[in-house]
């Protein structure tokens, strides 16, 4: 499943092709994806121009001139991909319509954003842009990791009272926001925390130390454009590349990369996911 690393790679893809430019006509090929379409998705997305492009955790966000937003949730499998050429940097053809383009948005300037997802566990509503943040979607969602909220003083706060492994704790979406079982193991084996270990059980500094280590993680893998691994693509359909900067993740039984530590990388399930880790320096 896209993470946010992988979310906000798509974002800065389709960037350039949506903001500021108009929807000439939206193309919508069924009634639902997870959950039903909005009423006349396609009328309310036709002449609409498109604002600005932003994320939220691991939803795209598009701000629309007719005063609604587009919300965009990529599920499980789904890519968004932008073909044709607006910015005249490349010779692209517009691809055949493929199985599962489930909506098109044709742009005025030529470009077409095509959002395929095969399993259909995607999203995509319309709210009115000034009560986004009391959509359903959006408002259990704790702050922003790469944002001012997401801080020492606040993650020690938000970890204090809770018995649950900090694996489990910086999964959950209403602690921080858009991190996945990669990220989660990345980080923590950089911050040399046992995932088993009860989030209220580690010292304060242990906890405040994850902040900067996440930031890091997610920030590396965005340069990188994040991780590819089963069916994201980047807009332009190219492969992210982190994967090949994992640590722990996927490295089952492999050699422990930490100088001095002659560990092997353990697998264990953890709230349904397997958890990746060093048992020997990972405390
Ligand atoms: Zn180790």
């Amino acid at each position: 499943m896209p993470e946010l690393p992988e979310v906000e790679t798509v974002r800065r893809g389709l960037a350039p092709s949506l903001e500021g430019q108009v929807i000439a006509r939206a193309e919508v090929n069924r009634p639902d994806l997870r959950w039903p379409f909005p009423e006349r998705m396609a009328d309310r997305l036709t002449c609409a121009r498109v604002l600005a492009l932003r994320r939220r955790s691991k939803y795209l966000l598009a701000d629309l001139s007719t005063g609604e937003t587009l919300i965009i949730h990529l599920g499980m499998s789904g890519r968004m991909t932008v073909s044709g050429d607006p910015l005249g940097q490349f010779h692209h053809d517009h691809p055949a319509p493929a199985k599962h383009d489930h909506v098109v948005l044709h742009m005025e300037n030529g470009a077409r954003v095509t959002f395929n997802d095969a399993r259909r566990f995607g999203a995509m509503d319309l709210a009115p842009t000034d009560q986004l943040d009391a959509h359903w979607l959006i408002k259990p969602i704790g702050p922003e990791p790469l944002g001012n909220a997401f801080n020492e003083d606040y993650l020690v706060g938000a970890l204090a009272t809770r018995n649950t492994p900090i694996k489990a704790a910086l999964l959950d979406q209403r602690i921080v926001a858009g991190l996945g079982n990669i990220y989660v193991c990345e980080a923590l084996y950089r911050a040399r925390i046992n995932p088993k270990r009860k989030a209220r059980s580690l010292s304060k500094a242990r906890v405040a130390s994850l902040v900067p280590i996440v930031r890091e993680v997610l920030s590396e893998a965005i340069a990188a454009g994040g991780s590819s691994l089963r069916d994201y693509r980047q807009a332009d359909g190219e492969l992210g590349y982190f994967q090949h900067g994992f640590q722990v993740y996927d490295r089952e039984g492999a050699p422990c990369r930490t100088e001095g530590c002659t560990g092997t990388i353990a697998r264990i399930p953890q709230s349904g996911r397997s958890t990746f880790y060093c048992p020997k320096c990972q405390r």
